[in-house]
């Protein structure tokens, strides 16, 4: 598994210096450092965890943004117990897990995972600014939660508009 912080580190909640300095410049959180220990913790009793590459955690008001791996991805999505825990222990309502290597579409298509993207145009604004339009479509996405998603895809440096049906 790779996590941003020290396995040592993160076990112990003692940070070496270079540990430290991930949370002190801003690059990762604490939020990011229980992200770590949840996933280490899970590892010992999943062994298919290992595959993971877990880089950042962003939150948005009760979102939970997970950047990850292709693995992290597709292990999170099927082990619904991982994501039951971190929601348990972080006080989160909504976990998603988007690859952060991939780019701008497949990351939205990631992001309003489970719902689906029906429809998606791009358009330029001054200043050279690009701004997606997504239509979703899902049962479960209201105004307030579309909102959130926008705010999570700024932090990914994705300006989006996302219509619901
Ligand atoms: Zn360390």
């Amino acid at each position: 598994m790779k996590i941003p912080f020290c396995d040592f580190c993160v076990k112990s909640g003692i940070l070496c210096q270079k540990c430290r300095e991930l949370i002190d410049s801003g690059r990762n959180s604490d939020f990011d450092l229980k992200i770590s220990r949840i996933l280490l913790e899970e590892a010992s009793r999943i062994r298919e965890l290992e595959k993971i590459e877990f880089k950042k955690a962003h939150v948005e008001d009760g979102f939970l943004l997970i950047l990850s791996n292709n693995d992290g991805v597709r292990i999170l999505r099927d082990r619904k117990e991982i994501v039951e825990r971190i929601i348990r222990d972080t006080g989160v309502e909504k976990v998603t897990v988007v690859d952060y290597r991939k780019d701008q579409k497949r990351k939205l298509e990631e992001l309003v995972y489970p719902s689906r993207i029906v429809g998606l145009s791009k358009v330029w604004l001054p200043g050279n600014i690009t701004e997606f339009k997504i239509m979703v479509e899902g049962k479960e996405l209201d105004e307030n939660q579309v909102q959130k998603l926008e705010k999570l895809a700024k932090k990914l440096g994705i300006n989006v508009r996302i219509q619901i049906p």
